[in-house]
């Protein structure tokens, strides 16, 4: 060791040795960051940064040396062979891409095993670079001092590529550290092995030279190593500039540029984490109210640009602690930490009112609004998934019962959950034992009174929970996927029964939206038309508009060639939901049934007579006859006659029953009309 002193402070000139060290430090610094690009590539990139790192490397330890020995003073002659010179510089270079390759391999003992044949390279440059260094005299090693050199840089240079592959902060700066103290100690105590004999005295280089030569040196190198960590730092920001938009791809909604589910659900998870912070947090889900009719009507593009401008709206109210998300089609959630409930309930009324405000386009405008559910941390769940599911239950119920007021989950939700899903069981097992039966109620025409036709409606009279009102289970048939065969057995049963009745009156059927969207509907009908041998003449199908805007081109198409076939079909809920002017025109229905909802104010609400009138003026206009639904009194009755609706249905006339009404029962009851007296008032 003394002598490796020794040999440094008294036989170098100690200002070409701090140059050497300069070099030394910033190739090393060159050459961890060259290595980082290495780990970070793959295939030819990867091999094209080894070769990089490798010269980078390999031109660092060659001039520490040149420059050292530029430092080294002795007295003997001395003379460069540059082909050695140059051969050193190739050799450290080709054992380093090896080294690199084998560092980078990503095993625990990767680094160690590449930096310690990167250490190999370093000695062989080394010693070869000091057989091109000819001096004239005698020259002796000490061979411990030459193995010792070896085996340092070995070592050293093995423990500076081991401490790259952790995953310390420090690990740059350490790494550098020992691979400068590996080139370092090599050469020095490379240096300290050697003794030279003078034989003459005499000069090699003069004075002048050896310091140009070292300066020059010095610049050439740090110009080439420069110019690799340079590419470096720049191919390093590149591909966290790509790594990060990859990410936000990854995180976000492209549409709206909102959180995804993905993002929304690390949020929750981060927030679950945080101890000692927020002492609650809310997760709420939004389902959007009349988004559907905007798609439909307007198209898509109309739909993204709405889905657009709400997320915009929803950003700019946000204030700390909160965070919105769109988790796909119309469905947005927000999560929410604070302190005091009425934080929350601040955040809910501006999420209401950023969603119910109206949106103005150039194209179009649009109210949609929003059903929201609310759930509670550690109340209502402990984990993401349960808060979710929890907070879409009682969006579910805001929706179902037509809230605009956000909905707080509770445990009796859970309840109405499972029971719907016995209720589904139930419909399954009642279908195949045919527990069904369907019921007629009579439609009369007016002012005669006679019987036009018959409605179908179905009926389920379970034994356990008696009657259950079809409002109830058709909903859910249309959401478990059973109305199809359910919707199928109703025609079959309603042609087989009709076909035998005693008068051939027309009767009708209702068909749910999702049955008109089955492709196997207009064959289903003729088979049954065939089987029952009921004229296709005396069948009617009920729908509402809903059925028609879902999928329009295909809907049409399907009512022409049930048309085709000599099947009326009626409007069914005429005046509640769309009533939009476009459904009447697209298709000449056969009939349009005016929603109950009308007759029932028709005694005390002038508008409603006025609505119900222009119903009826449009149905001549369109040629399109108007049943009045729901008809309960006679003067509901005398009104809907007076203004021009040219049948009736209702409790009136007749409920709905396993027999069918008796005629004469029903033009009496029809004939009570002209006995009413201040009906004319109300109009
Ligand atoms: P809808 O098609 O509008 O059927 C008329 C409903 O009004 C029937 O209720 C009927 O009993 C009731 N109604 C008739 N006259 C009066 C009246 O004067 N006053 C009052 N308050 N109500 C009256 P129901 O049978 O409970 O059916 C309800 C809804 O369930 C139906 O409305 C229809 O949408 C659906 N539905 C019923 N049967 C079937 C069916 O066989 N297939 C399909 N897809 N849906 C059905
Ligand atoms: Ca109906
Ligand atoms: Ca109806």
């Amino acid at each position: 060791m003394i002598d490796v002193v020794l040999c440094l402070t008294q036989e170098h000139d100690l200002n070409l040795v701090a140059l050497a060290l300069v070099i030394c430090l910033t190739g090393s610094l060159a050459t961890v960051q060259l290595f980082s690009r290495v780990q970070a590539s793959l295939g030819y990139r990867r091999f094209g940064w080894i070769i990089l790192g490798a010269v980078g490397a390999g031109t660092m330890v060659w001039a520490t040396h040149f420059v050292a020995m530029m430092a080294f003073r002795t007295t003997a002659p001395v003379i460069l062979d540059p082909v050695l010179t140059l051969v050193s510089l190739l050799a450290v270079i080709g054992i380093t891409v090896p080294g690199m390759a084998l560092a980078a391999g990503g095993r625990r003992w990767s680094g160690a095993v590449g930096g310690g044949v990167i250490g190999l390279g370093i000695a062989v440059m080394h010693y070869v670079g000091m057989a091109a260094y000819r001096v004239d005299g005698i020259v002796t090693w000490k061979l411990p001092y030459v193995a010792g050199s070896i085996l340092l840089s070995i070592g050293l240079s093995a423990i500076a590529f081991h401490v790259l592959n952790a995953c310390d902060r420090w690990r740059t700066t350490s790494a550098v550290a020992w691979l400068s103290v590996a080139v370092v100690a090599l050469h020095f105590t490379g240096m300290a092995a050697m003794k030279i004999a003078v034989l003459k005295l005499g000069h090699g280089l003069s004075g002048m030279t050896i310091v140009t030569l070292a300066t020059t040196t010095t610049v050439a190198t740090l110009i080439i190593v420069g110019c690799a960590a340079i590419s470096a730092l720049i191919d390093g920001h590149t591909q966290s500039e790509t790594y990060r938009r990859l990410r936000h791809m990854a995180l976000h909604d492209s549409l709206t540029d909102l959180p995804n589910r993905i993002a929304f659900i690390e949020e929750l998870e981060a927030r679950f984490a945080i101890r000692g912070g927020y002492q609650r947090m809310a997760v709420i889900m939004m389902d959007l109210s009349r988004f559907k009719v905007v798609n439909d009507t307007y198209g898509h593009q109309a739909g993204d640009q709405l889905l657009a401008a709400l997320a915009a709206r929803l950003s700019s109210i946000l204030r700390p602690g909160e965070c919105v998300a769109r988790l796909g089609g119309d469905e947005f959630s927000a999560v929410v930490s604070y302190d005091d409930p009425a934080e929350l309930l601040d955040f809910l009324d501006r999420l209401t009112t950023a969603s119910e405000a109206p949106f103005l386009f150039d194209r179009f405008t649009a109210s949609i609004g929003a059903n929201i559910g609310v759930a509670l941390a550690m109340r209502d769940g402990f984990d993401p998934d349960a808060l979710l599911a929890k907070a879409d239950l009682a969006m579910y119920r805001a929706k179902s019962a037509h809230s605009k007021a956000p909905c707080f989950y509770d445990a009796q939700m859970d309840d109405a959950v499972r029971e719907r899903r016995e209720l589904v069981a139930d419909l399954r097992r009642a279908l195949e034992a045919g527990a069904f039966e369907l019921h007629y109620q009579v439609q009369a025409s007016m002012p005669t009174g006679e019987i036009c036709g018959y409605e179908a409606l179905i009926r389920w009279n379970d034994p356990v929970r008696g009657m259950i009102p079809p409002a109830r289970f058709i909903p859910l048939a249309e959401k478990s996927g059973d109305i199809v065969p359910l919707s199928n057995w109703i025609l079959r049963r309603a042609c087989g029964e009709a076909a035998r009745w005693a008068e051939p009156y027309p009767v009708s059927v209702n068909l749910s939206p999702m049955h008109l969207s089955d492709r196997g509907l207009v064959e289903t009908v003729r088979s049954v038309l065939e089987e029952s041998g009921l004229p296709p003449e005396r069948l009617m199908l009920e729908l509402t508009e809903s059925a028609i805007i879902h999928d329009k081109d295909f809907a049409l198409q399907q009512l022409r060639a049930l048309k085709a076939m000599g099947i009326a079909i009626a409007l069914d809920d005429f005046g509640v939901g769309y009533s939009s002017l476009e459904v009447l025109r697209s298709f000449p229905f056969d009939r349009i049934k005016l929603d109950a909802s009308f007759v029932s104010e028709i005694e005390h609400d002038a508008q409603a007579v006025s609505i119900l009138r222009s119903v009826a003026a449009l149905g001549v206009t369109l040629n399109m006859p108007v049943l009045a639904e729901g008809v309960e009194e006679p003067a509901q009755l005398a009104i809907v006659t007076r203004e021009g609706c040219v049948a009736v249905q209702g409790y009136l006339t007749g409920r709905p029953s396993r027999t069918l009404a008796d005629p004469d029962e029903v033009r009496r009851v029809a004939a009570l009309r002209p006995q009413m007296v201040g009906v004319e008032a109300v109009a």
